[in-house]
């Protein structure tokens, strides 16, 4: 696709111009430094350069495409929105770009300043015209997970078509009723926005077809248990942030692909890193595109990282959905138990994340823990204190960050997270 296309088709989409060329051009370089400086990537990241190359180009294309062709676009922001039914219903569903800073002045004009960058994130994204994803979108689901969010989108509905999805708080079987049947709601919203019914047989296919992602995302973890490292902990997040834009089953071939040749380094005994390099579990608030700043930190600092308990991660990949049943029914009944096992700190209580943390951290062997959590994000910041205590009972060293998008920081949390290597040597 030629540079002209791509403008053409940024102008059809009312993106800022002028703008989107100064982000994209920010983006480059930042994807530069941070991606390809890199020594001993697998052959396979070529797939990860190309996507996030084109990923205002050949993906919008395709997406537009489909949109041609009458299939209807969901933008999500959260692993809440069952990815099932979208597909089921014939639908394309996206992420929606929450990760950088991005027209923050128009945003701090629909919500307090001492709100999350995520969410500033989203909505500035959409103010300043800048998101091709989420100007292609036909429909936007805003789940209720946390309290920033859910006021957000009173202010955020204006400006797109949104679908608000109650996410309970707890875990009762009350709470599992109520999730039930908001999926059943959302079922329906598609099926009056696509104009196809969503059967049985559909959402057996679009089932097997997320857990076929899922599958591939979990040999990938699992292969990160290696020791040398076989892949980056920056690779790695770059694989699980493409997961929610790149069309389902090409991700799924390519990471299968990517595990395939891991296996073989693995074999070898090849790594990104030296054997015996500082292991380093993140854990906490999800991290998306382009949100590098803290795997960058720690792997400049002598460190690889070999997990993320993140719903840019293992959380969102950790669960498949039952298979079994074969009726509608019984497959809205197995959506909603998989997705109520989600341990997003939005719960209360949320004990079980902690034993997650400690036994992914075992499983990985990962010599210490950090806890990211997003400036301004409550129930992050409360879950850090617990998640101390719980890595302090497992005998886990733990580093608890607080940050936001901007590099102003980065020194200060560079000589943090040295300081906190060098124990783990
Ligand atoms: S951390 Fe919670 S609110 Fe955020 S994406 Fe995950 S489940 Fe959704
Ligand atoms: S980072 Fe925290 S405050 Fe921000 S949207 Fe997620 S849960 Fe809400």
């Amino acid at each position: 696709m030629t540079d002209a296309a791509h403008t053409a088709m940024w102008e059809r989409l009312d993106l800022d111009l002028a703008a989107h060329d100064a982000l994209l051009a920010v983006l480059g370089k930042f994807y530069g430094d941070i991606y390809l400086s890199q020594q001993g990537r697998l052959k396979g990241a070529e797939y990860l350069d190309f996507v996030l190359s084109e990923v205002h180009g050949l993906r919008i294309r395709e997406i537009q495409e489909a949109k041609a062709a009458g299939q209807k676009v969901v933008g999500t922001f959260c692993v809440f929105v069952p990815e099932e039914l979208t597909l089921a219903a014939g639908a394309v569903q996206v992420g929606l770009c929450a990760g950088a800073k991005a027209g923050t002045d128009k945003a701090e004009q629909l919500v307090p300043r001492n709100t999350c960058d995520l969410i500033k994130s989203f909505i500035g994204f959409k103010l300043a015209r800048l998101c091709p994803y989420t100007e292609s979108c036909d429909l936007v689901v805003g789940e209720t997970t946390c309290d920033g969010k859910k006021k957000a989108y009173e202010a955020f509905g204006e400006h797109v078509p949104l679908h608000v999805m109650e996410v309970p708080q707890c875990k009762a079987p009350c709470d599992v009723a109520l999730l039930r049947s908001e999926f059943v709601r959302y079922k329906q919203a598609l099926e009056t926005l696509t104009g196809n019914v969503i059967t049985a047989a559909s959402l057996a296919a679009a089932t097997k077809r997320v857990n076929a992602k899922r599958r591939a995302l979990q040999r990938l973890a699992k292969l990160r248990a290696a020791d040398p490292a076989p892949i980056s902990g920056r690779d790695a997040l770059l694989v699980n942030q493409i997961s929610f834009y790149d069309d389902p089953d090409r991700f799924t071939a390519k990471v299968n692909e990517l595990c395939d040749e891991m296996e073989a380094r693995i074999a070898t005994g090849e790594g990104v890193a030296p054997k015996g390099t500082p292991r380093i579990l993140l854990a906490g608030c999800p991290m998306a595109v382009p949100n590098w700043k803290l795997p960058y930190l720690v792997e400049s600092s002598g460190a690889v990282i070999v997990g993320e308990e993140s719903c840019i991660g293992e959380r969102n990949t950790r669960d498949l959905t039952d298979e079994a049943p074969a009726d509608l029914e019984g497959m809205l009944d197995a959506l909603a138990a998989r997705y109520m096992r989600i341990d997003c700190a939005c719960f209360t209580p949320n004990t079980e994340r902690l034993e997650h943390i400690a036994a992914l951290a075992r499983d990985l062997g990962a010599d210490g823990v950090i806890h990211y959590g997003l400036l301004f994000c409550q129930p992050y910041a409360h879950e850090a204190l617990k998640v101390d205590k719980a890595m302090e009972a497992a005998g886990l060293p733990f580093l608890a960050i607080e940050t936001d998008y901007g590099m102003e920081d980065a020194g200060q949390l560079k000589t943090r997270v040295e300081a906190f290597v060098e124990t783990l040597a």
